[in-house]
């Protein structure tokens, strides 16, 4: 989150504008809430000038992944070979510079699912939905998203997993404070009826889970959350830059506001 704040102190420090300033209510989702927290300017770029950030390869790859292994589990899951075809038809070849580093990339991604399936085997949960979209509304707007995979534990416990494909692995102090995580499990619960016990990061590149309880003492400051960013971006005139967050945007060498250095 932009300063590593809390949810409180973010939302302490943008007070909700007047009402008669709020536009009609939006449909929103995490990856908009995320950006323009991060900095509303790149919310903007992304949303409103519709701008792609260039894919590069480890955001590719990890498109191929996450790709892959929908298709993989749509597909009733199965053996490495299942996966690893799978995988092969999902690539995505934009964002590598030349065929070699495509193929280094490539054999990396391999690397990383072969450790998937013997995982899986080892798996006691049943898996209740794979790539499920949900939307519930909040008052005056929706909220929108993909959960990507949704299990019942053997002790009939519902866990809402979303699958990493990168290595900075949250530990279980940041996973409870996700708010990707809680707006997922609030999700599934609003649109979904499916009433989350636990709420997973799923490292697959690692084959590393951080696992934490769903906290339901959280949903009511989340869903204010949701509601501000929703309201600020509905009435907002202006989106300004936030240069605290330019070293880590993948729009720093084409943003005209990116700070220097
Ligand atoms: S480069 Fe900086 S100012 Fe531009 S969108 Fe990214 S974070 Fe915002």
């Amino acid at each position: 989150m932009g300063h590593n704040w809390t949810l409180r102190e973010w939302l302490d420090a943008h007070p909700a504008p007047p009402r008669y300033a709020r536009a009609q209510g939006m449909e929103i989702s995490y990856s908009q809430i995320r950006a323009y927290m991060d900095c509303p300017w790149l919310f903007k770029l992304v949303y409103a000038d519709r701008k792609r950030p260039p894919l590069n390869p480890k955001s590719s790859l990890g498109v191929s992944i996450h790709r892959a292994l929908e298709a993989f589990h749509r597909a009733g899951g199965g053996d490495l070979p299942k996966l690893l075809d799978f995988y092969d038809e999902q690539w995505l070849h934009a964002g590598y510079a030349t065929p070699q580093e495509q193929m280094d990339w490539h054999r990396r991604g391999r690397r990383i699912l072969e450790l998937y399936p013997a995982q899986e085997r080892e798996r006691r949960s049943e898996i209740l939905a794979v790539e499920k979209d949900f939307l519930f509304p909040l008052e005056p707007h929706v909220m929108r998203g993909t959960i990507d995979r949704i299990d019942r534990r053997p002790d009939g416990a519902i866990e809402v997993i979303d699958y990493k494909t990168h290595l900075d692995i949250e530990d279980e102090e940041e996973a409870a404070r996700n708010l990707q995580l809680g707006i997922y499990g609030l999700g599934a619960r609003e649109s979904l009826g499916f009433s989350a016990a636990w709420l997973t990061l799923y490292y697959v590149a690692a084959g590393r889970k951080t696992t934490v309880p769903c906290d339901p003492s959280r949903e009511v400051e989340i869903a204010e959350l949701i509601v501000r960013v929703a309201d600020l971006i509905a009435s907002s005139k202006a989106f300004k830059p936030d240069v605290s967050r330019c070293p880590a945007c993948d729009f720093r060498k084409a943003c005209a506001h990116a700070a220097q250095g």
